[in-house]
C-alpha cells in the first residue's frame, strides 16, 4: 500500500501507485481544465504531488506545454535568480564489486584500468582543481569493502579539506558513495560533507534488480532506503537522481517525486538536489543497448516539470550532456553544472594514456572551466563558487525555510558575486575577467537591501587586495 510516510522501500515508491499515476496522467494529458488548474497551484511555487506533476509531463496541449516552459523560467529566476552553481567531481576510486549493466566500473569488466587515489594522489589533484578555481567538489567511488572502505573516503575528505595552495580552498565536499550504514553516515556526517548524493539509477524493481545482477547494490530496499539511514545520521542535504534512459522515463519520474514526497512527509525536508543523468557512453558500455532513451525534447520537459514541482530543490547537470543541451535546460530550471570535469581517476593532473581508460563516462562538453565561465556570463548568469549556506549552518529545513521566505536572495546574489570576483582575480583569462567585471559591476546594484550591498562593495575592493573567503 502507498504510504509516504512508511520507510519501507516498497511502500514509499509504491509500484501500483506509479502504475496508477501513469494511467491518470494518460487520461488526462489533453484535459485542459485539470491542466490548468495544475498549473494555478504550481504558481503559487508550493510544489505539486507526483499525480498532478506527471499530468504536466503527459501534457500535450503545445500551448499549455510552452506555459510549463515559461513557469519553469520563472520560478528559477524567482529562486535561484541568475546564479548558477559551479562544481567539479572528482574519482576517488574505479574499483567496484558491483555488477551494474550500464556502467563501466562494474567487477566484471576485466580491460578497464583500475585505479584508486592515494592521499598523496589526492594532494595533487585537488592542487589541480584548486588551480582551476574550483571550491567545491563532488567526491565519487564504486563500492568496494576492500579498496573503498569508510575510513579510505573519511581520510580522503580530510585530505582534500586540509589543502590550502596559493588562495584556493575546497569549502564543501559532496559525497556521492553507495548505500551505507547509520553509522558510517554518522561518519560522513562528522567529516564536514556537504550534500549525500545517491543515483536510485531506477525506481522500477524488477528492472533494477536485473540491472543490478550481483554485489549489494542488487538490494533494492537497501538501496532506496539509503536517505532515510543518511537523515538518521545526522546528514541535512540529500541529493537524488535517476539514470534517464534505462527504464520508461515516465515511470522513473513519478518515482522520483515520490521519493521527495517521501523524504518531505518522513523527514520534514525534501531532496537538497536532483540530478538527471542520461545514460552515456563508456569503456565497455554502448548506451543504444538500452533501450529507453529520452529526446532532447523530453528530457527539457522532464526538467522544466521538475523545477514546478519541487520549486526549492536544486537541479543538477554534469559534463554528460552537451554544450547545446545545458544551454536549453539553464533557463528551465537547473541551478548547478560541472565544469572542466575529468571523468577518470587522477585525470586532472594525468591525462590518461591511450590505452588506458578509468573514466566512468564519456564527457560531452569538453570545455575547460574558463570557458563554460565566460559561456554563462555571455548568457547572462553569474557562475557562483559560493559555499555559505553550508558553512554558516543554513542546511536541512533551516535551508528550506529560508530559501522559502524569499531571504535567500538577499544573501546569494553578493555571495555569488563575491565568489565571482575571488575566481575572476586568481584563475581567470584576461576576456572572462573582462566580462566578469562587467558583469559584477551592473549586477551588485541590485543587490536589494543597502547595508548588504554597501558591505559586499568593500569586501569586492577587498578581494582585489588579496583578501578572500567572504559571506554572508
Ligand atoms: S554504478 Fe557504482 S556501484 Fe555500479 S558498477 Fe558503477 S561504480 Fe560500481
Amino acid at each position: 500500500m502507498y504510504n509516504p510516510n512508511s520507510f519501507k522501500a516498497e511502500e514509499f515508491i509504491d509500484h501500483e501507485e506509479i502504475l496508477e499515476t501513469l494511467a491518470y496522467a494518460e487520461a488526462n494529458k489533453h484535459n485542459a481544465a485539470l491542466i490548468d488548474g495544475i498549473l494555478k497551484k504550481a504558481r503559487q511555487r508550493k510544489g505539486l504531488t507526483h499525480r498532478e506533476a506527471a499530468v504536466l509531463l503527459d501534457c500535450d496541449l503545445e500551448d499549455r506545454n510552452q506555459e510549463i516552459f515559461a513557469l519553469a523560467n520563472q520560478i528559477k529566476q524567482d529562486f535561484y535568480g541568475n546564479r548558477i552553481v559551479m562544481f567539479a567531481p572528482l574519482y576517488l576510486s574505479n574499483y567496484c564489486v558491483n555488477g551494474c549493466v550500464y556502467c563501466p566500473y562494474h567487477a566484471k569488466n576485466k580491460h578497464i584500468t583500475r585505479k584508486k587515489l592515494t592521499q598523496e594522489d589526492i594532494v595533487r589533484e585537488v592542487t589541480a582543481l584548486q588551480d582551476l578555481g574550483h571550491k567545491r567538489l563532488a567526491i565519487e567511488a564504486g563500492e568496494d569493502p576492500v579498496n573503498n572502505p569508510i575510513e579510505y573516503i573519511l581520510e580522503c575528505i580530510n585530505t582534500i579539506y586540509s589543502i590550502k595552495h596559493k588562495n584556493g580552498a575546497i569549502r564543501r565536499v559532496n559525497v556521492n558513495i553507495a548505500a551505507t550504514t547509520v553509522e558510517n553516515y554518522r561518519k560522513l556526517k562528522d567529516a564536514g560533507i556537504g550534500t549525500y548524493i545517491l543515483f536510485q539509477e531506477t525506481y522500477h524493481k524488477e528492472s533494477y534488480e536485473k540491472l543490478h545482477p550481483t554485489g549489494p547494490k542488487h538490494h533494492y530496499a537497501y538501496h532506496t532506503e539509503a536517505m532515510d539511514r543518511a537523515m538518521e545520521g545526522g546528514i541535512d542535504d540529500v541529493g537524488l537522481g535517476v539514470l534517464f534512459g534505462l527504464e520508461l522515463y515516465r515511470y522513473e519520474f513519478a518515482g522520483l517525486l515520490m521519493h521527495a514526497e517521501h523524504l518531505e512527509a518522513a523527514h520534514g525536508v525534501g531532496p537538497h538536489t536532483i540530478s538527471v543523468p542520461r545514460i552515456r557512453s563508456a569503456d565497455d558500455i554502448d548506451p543504444s543497448v538500452f533501450d529507453n532513451g529520452i529526446s532532447d525534447e523530453t528530457f527539457a520537459k522532464i526538467v522544466a516539470c521538475i523545477r514546478v514541482s519541487v520549486p526549492y530543490t536544486g537541479m543538477i547537470i554534469s559534463t554528460r550532456e552537451s554544450k547545446a543541451c545545458r544551454e536549453r535546460v539553464l533557463g528551465l530550471g537547473v541551478s548547478q553544472i560541472s565544469g572542466g570535469s575529468k571523468t577518470s581517476v587522477g585525470g586532472y593532473c594525468e591525462p590518461e594514456q591511450e590505452e588506458e581508460n578509468s573514466a566512468q563516462f564519456d564527457v560531452n562538453d569538453t570545455r575547460t572551466l574558463d570557458e563554460v565561465v565566460h559561456w554563462l556570463m555571455d548568457l547572462g548568469y553569474i557562475p557562483s563558487f559560493c559555499t555559505a549556506c553550508y558553512r554558516e549552518g543554513r542546511t536541512g529545513d533551516r535551508f528550506m525555510s529560508f530559501c522559502k521566505s524569499g531571504q535567500i536572495l538577499n544573501f546569494c546574489h553578493p555571495n555569488a558575486l563575491m565568489t565571482l570576483k575571488e575566481y575572476l582575480e586568481d584563475y581567470a583569462s584576461s576576456g572572462t575577467k573582462t566580462i566578469g567585471e562587467t558583469l559584477i559591476s551592473a549586477e551588485i546594484q541590485k543587490v536589494p537591501n543597502d547595508k548588504i550591498k554597501e558591505v559586499a562593495i568593500c569586501n569586492l575592493t577587498d578581494i582585489m587586495q588579496g583578501k578572500r573567503d567572504f559571506r554572508f
